[in-house]
């Protein structure tokens, strides 16, 4: 097993960084080597070995049609004779903007970027801009991609202003963002009351998926609406995970919130690199060349991304049954992984908002935060990890990640999934 991905992996390390382009895929909260990937369809991923896996990764949510959708690769197809770039406006651009505000409510306009970290980076810029003001608010296990001014922890004690967690980050910057509490509204008011005028934007994943799925309470994501309006504060929903996903539109149509600015990545590109930022016509009108808060990318509403995240964008929209099916099927998992370890007896809590879910080996109750997320049991997940690889299932390497499910799993599928769950829950209780 892996005989191939094991050699690639060795000569990866000798000149990329950990032999990956993004940390999460070395596999280092599970250890072991990184399947190297060679092609896929649907649901089934094949590695370089020749091995087939059931994916529930998705590459990290754009597959939610499934891999190689044909839509989409006679998009890129066709685009891609006609020149894969020009820095210069294009119609699938203009078509693009049109068809995401008939989908997401509240996005008068919206800009396109490569990432969902640039996506994020400028969307702070935006709000601070507009405001005229410095600091942001963040909430603890929540991820906006890899801006400075998001790699930053929660200060320690009677401390509120932050740390940088990464070298490279200045105290500079770390003393402009506040953490508060997923879930907890007074961790918020109380930052809100400290720092009366100088909250610019409250940013937030509005159903957390990279600490694992933990969905906001009932009132969480209303009560930041009204702490936004009650103290001028843009709030920002990232939903670089959640936008297209956990419905159509996204966290603000499934909880009936409307944020000041949105955050997307990943689905809207359908796999290639695109993120965007979006929102109110009064506050995206200070972007550069309407107002004079710069932005700006040379590669910026690709043709190519566009034509992708065109394609698959038209066929939510048009079929939007492939939510309710994606639910069914996601509900159907969930109930099958909770008779498994029901039946063997392990603690869990088990997280569900549309098609992401989340197992957290825990014997708390209830996983809501940062701090309940951490109690899952990770040398059991590596074990269960490992042993669901090896079935050929293939989940998101780390317990503090949401599995994306893909409306290309079949009934066979999901049962195949449960089966080996079962056995590999046996398996992980035999080694732990
Ligand atoms: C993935 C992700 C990002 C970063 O997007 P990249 O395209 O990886 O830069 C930001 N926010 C959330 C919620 C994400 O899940």
């Amino acid at each position: 097993m892996l005989e191939k991905s094991k050699k690639l992996f060795e000569r990866a390390q000798q000149f990329i960084p950990g032999g990956v382009n993004s940390p999460a895929r070395a596999f280092k909260s599970v250890g072991g080597t990184p399947v190297f990937l060679e092609k896929a369809k649907g649901s089934i991923l094949t590695d370089v070995d020749g091995k087939e896996y059931i994916d529930y990764v998705g590459s990290w949510g754009p597959m939610i049609l499934g891999h190689a959708y044909e839509p989409v690769i006679e998009a890129v197809k066709e685009t891609a004779a006609k020149s894969t770039s020009f820095g210069a406006p294009t119609e699938i651009e203009v078509k693009m903007a049109e068809l995401v505000k008939q989908m997401v409510p509240g996005v008068d306009k919206i800009r396109m970027v490569n990432s969902g970290t640039e996506a994020c980076m400028s969307a702070i810029r935006v709000a601070r801009g507009y405001t005229g003001r410095d600091k942001v608010i963040k909430f603890e296990g929540n991820y906006h991609g890899h801006g400075d001014s998001f790699l930053i922890n929660a200060g320690s004690g009677a401390l509120t202003l932050g740390q940088p967690s990464s070298p490279g980050v200045t105290e500079g910057t770390a003393k402009d963002t506040l953490t508060a509490n997923f879930n907890d509204l007074n961790s918020v008011k109380k930052l809100l009351n400290e720092y009366e005028g100088e909250v610019a934007a409250i940013i937030l994943e509005p159903v957390a998926g990279n600490m694992g799925c933990i969905p906001p309470k009932k009132g969480f994501l209303s009560g930041l609406r009204e702490l936004c309006d009650a103290h001028d504060v843009v709030l920002i929903f990232d939903e670089v995970m959640t936008g297209f996903r956990v419905a159509m539109g996204g966290a603000q149509e499934r909880y009936g919130v409307t944020a000041d600015l949105v955050t997307y990545g990943k689905i809207i590109g359908a796999g290639l690199p695109v993120g965007a930022f979006g929102g109110k016509q009064e506050i995206m009108d200070v972007v550069s060349p309407v107002g004079n808060v710069y932005q700006a990318g040379t590669l910026s509403g690709n043709p190519l991304a566009m034509a992708a995240g065109y394609a698959l964008l038209s066929e939510l929209y048009e079929n939007p049954l492939h939510y309710d099916e994606l639910e069914e099927k996601t509900v159907k998992l969930a109930r099958g992984l909770k008779d498994v370890l029901e039946e063997h007896g392990v603690p869990f809590v088990l997280n569900q908002v549309g098609s992401m879910l989340s197992v957290f080996f825990t014997e708390e109750e209830e996983v809501i935060d940062f701090k309940t997320a951490n109690t899952t049991d990770q040398a059991f997940f590596k074990a269960y990890f490992h042993q669901m690889l090896e079935n050929g299932i293939y989940l998101p390497p780390s317990p503090f990640e949401a599995l994306f499910l893909a409306n290309s799993l079949t009934e066979d599928h999901l049962r195949k999934t449960i089966e080996a769950a079962d056995e590999s829950i046996k398996v992980a209780l035999d080694n732990v």
